[in-house]
């Protein structure tokens, strides 16, 4: 919430000062009018008009309490709760002297003028001391647990204090003397007490070097229960315009409470909208940057790995030609490093070649050439390429073969990828003497195969299941280092599955293997196009 100093603040745009002198002028106005056309108001309409101030004045304090408290329960600023609290107070009051007015039926006891009074100057000395409280003490945060229950215990406190005021009225002096047509001494030196009870309250906020908006209407509606009370210090009949005018700036001050009450409350949601706003405008410029820092990255990957490519092809190359003896006869040692020399090259092409795939996909430049085509043809030329490593770690391989064609619609290559990648894995991360099993399942009705292949490996946690997917996510890095790679083969496999507007899944038991299946389309469908 802004604070504001004060002197900013009456002279700002929202032009405060201005609006309280002229309210100010309006009451004073109305005080000369009551005093001008001085009338006491007939039995018949006054008692029915005042319910209806009192009921609006009731309304509005109940109001106020409920407002206050919740303001109270998510800022748990002290000054909303003791507000909370002095309307929980004021509104039973205020409703048992409404109900105690000459001309009401009987409330408990025997209607009188006295009593009405008593009730009146009681609701008024709570609401004074509790409003001065707030406004001096309040400047806290305390926080209090169930702090529910203090509204509550309060409604019911003053319900108990009324019963017992209205009952034993006989021992509590005099507010009204019936004799002299008039309010007793007391009762006009406590409502001078009020008046200078809220002086000082009203005083200490407009004083005060920070306000905030509530603030400010809370010393409003100060001045204006000032005013009130003075009103109801010059009544002489209980029915006279004095009197009504008292109860008119009663509703106007309870309003003015209110609406700093609300003020707060909604200036603490526009508060967290503006904040919200502000964020997400930060939010998206960050995620402009970020697809601007990933474009960057896709184009310089794209390019770093083509320029890569070239001086590595003829590593291979001239490699490739020393081994073939060709420029002259080489030794077992110089045999056996070249053959290092040509395998460590195609593994980094292998890489190479995978990063460049990977940054085709992101750019969206990645074309698919689909054609019908037997899987099982497929398969077994994948399988034929890779037999031999299985068999140098000693790993079992295997196609569980259908004896029906079974027919699928991609892309040649990238299908082939997809399952070398899965396969490499499954050898990667399966120990000598496991097993590793490719199957293929038809779903006719779907129009769709489902590829899978099984290992009977080291497994993935549960929770790493997710991340595998994702660019150069590796389970954990001791793997990475024990068993080598990237961290792209799977995301290529992904990115490849999804173009061909396919799925790829997998379950999998640490210490027990995993299968990954991914599943392809067995007829044309609509190109996907790009993927993310
Ligand atoms: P790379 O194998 O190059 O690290 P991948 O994207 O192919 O990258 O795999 C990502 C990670 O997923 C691997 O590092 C590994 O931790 C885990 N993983 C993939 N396939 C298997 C598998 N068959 N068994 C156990 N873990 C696997």
């Amino acid at each position: 919430m802004s604070t504001i100093p004060l002197k900013e603040r009456f002279f700002s745009d929202q032009r405060f000062l201005p609006k309280a002198v002229a309210w100010f002028l309006f009451f004073v106005f109305l005080v000369f009018l009551a005093g001008r056309y001085y009338t006491v108001i007939g039995a018949e309409i006054y008692p029915v008009l005042h319910m209806v101030i009192e009921f609006v004045i009731v309304v509005v304090a109940i109001c106020a309490a409920l407002m206050s408290w919740y303001d109270y329960k998510y800022k748990h600023e002290l000054k909303m709760l003791l507000l909370s609290l002095t309307f929980c107070l004021v509104a039973p009051f205020e409703f048992a002297h409404a109900l105690s007015y000459m001309g009401m039926p009987d409330f408990i006891t025997p209607n009188t003028v006295d009593k009405a009074s008593t009730l009146f100057i009681i609701t008024k000395l709570i609401l004074a001391v509790g409003l001065f409280v707030a406004v001096v003490f309040g400047e806290k945060i305390v926080v209090i647990h169930r702090s529910a229950l203090i509204p509550a215990l309060s409604f019911l406190l003053s319900a108990g204090a009324i019963y017992l005021i209205v009952t034993n009225l006989a021992v509590l002096p005099d507010m009204y003397d019936v004799a002299a047509g008039s309010q007793t001494t007391l009762k006009v030196f406590l409502g001078y007490l009020v008046i200078a009870i809220e002086a000082v309250a009203a005083l200490w906020i407009l004083t005060k070097k920070w306000a905030q908006n509530k603030d400010l209407y809370l010393g409003m509606a100060l001045i204006i229960i000032i005013m009130s009370d003075l009103a109801f210090t010059y009544y002489f009949s209980p029915y006279d315009t004095y009197n009504l005018l008292g109860h008119i700036f009663q509703v106007f001050s309870f309003a003015f409470i209110f609406k700093a009450i609300i003020d707060d409350a909604l200036g603490m949601l526009y508060e967290t909208n503006k904040t919200l706003a502000r964020q997400w405008e930060m939010l998206s410029e960050k995620n402009q940057q970020l697809l601007e820092a990933d474009r960057l990255k896709d184009e310089f990957l794209a390019n770093t790995n083509h320029e890569l490519r070239t001086p590595l092809s003829a590593i291979i190359a001239f490699t490739e030609i020393l081994l073939d003896e060709r420029t002259g006869p080489l030794n077992a040692i110089q045999k056996d490093y070249l053959e290092e020399v040509s395998d460590s090259g195609k593994e980094l092409l292998d890489r190479i070649n995978g990063f460049l795939d990977l940054s085709k996909i992101a750019a969206g430049k990645t074309v698919l050439y689909k054609e019908e085509m037997n899987v099982y043809e497929l398969i077994d030329d994948v399988l034929s390429k890779m037999r031999p490593l299985f068999n140098q770690k000693s790993i079992t391989l295997e196609l569980m073969r259908a004896d029906v064609a079974v027919k699928v619609w991609a892309d040649r290559e990238k299908t082939r990828q997809i399952l070398t990648n899965l396969l490499s894995n499954a050898l990667k991360f399966t120990a000598p003497g496991g097993r590793v099993t490719v199957e293929v399942r038809l779903d006719d009705v779907a129009n769709r195969i489902f590829i899978s292949v099984t290992d009977t490996g080291i497994g993935i946690e549960k929770s790493d299941l997710e991340k595998i997917f994702q660019p150069f996510q590796q389970v954990d890095g001791t793997t990475a280092r024990k068993y080598s790679g990237t961290g792209i083969g799977l995301t290529l496999a992904k990115k490849l599955v999804d173009l061909h507007g396919g799925t790829i899944e997998v379950e999998s038991k640490i210490n027990k293997g995993s299968i990954f299946t991914f599943m392809l389309p067995t007829e044309e469908t609509e190109e996907k196009g790009k993927v993310s």
